[in-house]
């Protein structure tokens, strides 16, 4: 297949997904597959869809679009809080959808209610990342208003944290979060159906807590296919962190200085470069740059180091490696990477071992 290009183990895929799964049903907790990471990708939806996941999330609307026109059933949820703008894609394209504003809730509540349909909500509350989320002590008169709204469903209440500011979703927080569910259950005579305590950054407080109290609901994008969890980046105990590889081609091998010569001014980054002089090198250059992956977030699997990168090129140090011309470089990918990566229109993305997978399944 064309490099450069992303392979997708989706065997992998199934196996994380089964092993979250189970791991955080042990303490009553469902996991939402969040597919932004992955760009909506239709194959990957439907292998977390066939390995037991019911919501599907995702921060934008058009992959959910994307996702929905494949056939993938599943209930999606919007992860970025709508925007006034878009509340009527919200309600036609989604079933639920988080939420911090009272004006956007009060369109959805109108559009959905003016098209018969009932639209899910869950209130995101605040808990100091300061990304967003309503203010606890504006919780109630919130919740008051929402139970009003026809063509609503409070679904439940949500948190998220470690994104913004890397607060950590300890004790404290996910304490606070059922506090606050089972007061308004009492104060209003409600069930919340959810109550979701947060992300892949929810793994360290799980793995410590006897009692997870109301949280019942994680959304997770990272642990599934990155195999980590996002406060530290350790590895999740049996889980695959090896899914995604970025293969790319050398489109230039040479012994070249390995000092730029000449006047030095800002290159293409409007960096002005320095660096050593080590005399004649091995250099190679791979047909991938800054505008389809973040190039601080990949490492390479073989032995070249990155010696730097323009929107269409890598320049790699190829001393110990001597890849040759038309030889392909593979690359790990981290969170970032693999987003901007899997997102990029220039990178095929090939799906491996689909048919063992699909025997598995
Ligand atoms: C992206 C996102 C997630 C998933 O986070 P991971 O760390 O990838 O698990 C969960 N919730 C919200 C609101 C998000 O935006």
């Amino acid at each position: 297949m064309n490099l450069p290009r992303i392979d997708i183990d989706l065997e992998k895929i199934a196996h994380n997904v089964q092993q979250l799964k189970k791991l955080y049903g042990s303490k009553g907790i469902d996991i939402i597959g969040v597919t932004k990471v992955v760009g909506g990708n239709p194959i990957i939806a439907d292998i977390l869809v066939k390995n037991g996941i019911e919501i599907l999330a995702d921060s934008r609307i058009s992959n959910i679009i994307k996702m929905r026109k494949a056939g993938i059933r599943a209930q999606y949820m919007l992860l970025r809080t709508p925007a006034l703008s878009q509340v009527q894609e919200v309600v036609i394209h989604t079933h639920i959808s988080l939420n911090s504003e009272l004006a956007v809730l009060k369109k959805l509540s109108e559009y959905a209610s003016r098209n018969h349909i009932i639209h899910k909500v869950i209130l995101m509350v605040e808990l100091g990342d300061l990304r967003e989320g309503i203010m606890p002590s504006e919780m109630n008169a919130i919740v008051k208003e929402v139970l009003n709204m026809e063509g609503l469903a409070l679904m439940g209440i949500g948190t998220n944290l470690a994104c913004f500011g890397g607060i950590s979703p300890d004790a404290d927080k996910m304490n606070e979060l059922s506090s606050i569910a089972i007061r308004l259950e009492e104060k209003f005579k409600i069930t919340l159906a959810m109550v979701s305590g947060g992300n892949s950054a929810n793994y360290n407080w799980f793995t410590s807590s006897k009692d997870v109290g109301r949280i019942n609901s994680f959304r997770l994008g990272e642990s599934i296919f990155l195999g980590k969890e996002a406060l530290c980046r350790k590895t999740i105990p049996g889980l695959f962190t090896d899914i995604f590889t970025l293969m790319a081609e050398v489109i230039e091998a040479k012994r070249k200085p390995s000092q730029p010569y000449g006047e030095v001014y800002q290159n293409a980054s409007g960096d002005i470069p320095s660096s050593k002089n080590k005399g004649l090198m091995d250099r190679a250059i791979l047909a991938i740059g800054t505008q389809d992956v973040v190039i601080s977030g990949i490492t390479p699997k073989q032995n070249v180091a990155i010696l730097g990168a323009s929107s269409d090129h890598i320049v790699v140090d190829n001393t110990k490696a001597k890849l040759k011309l038309g030889d392909a470089v593979a690359f790990n990918l981290n969170y970032s990477a693999l987003s901007r990566a899997l997102n990029a229109q220039h990178i095929s993305k090939n799906s491996i071992n689909f048919h063992e997978c699909a025997s598995i399944l």
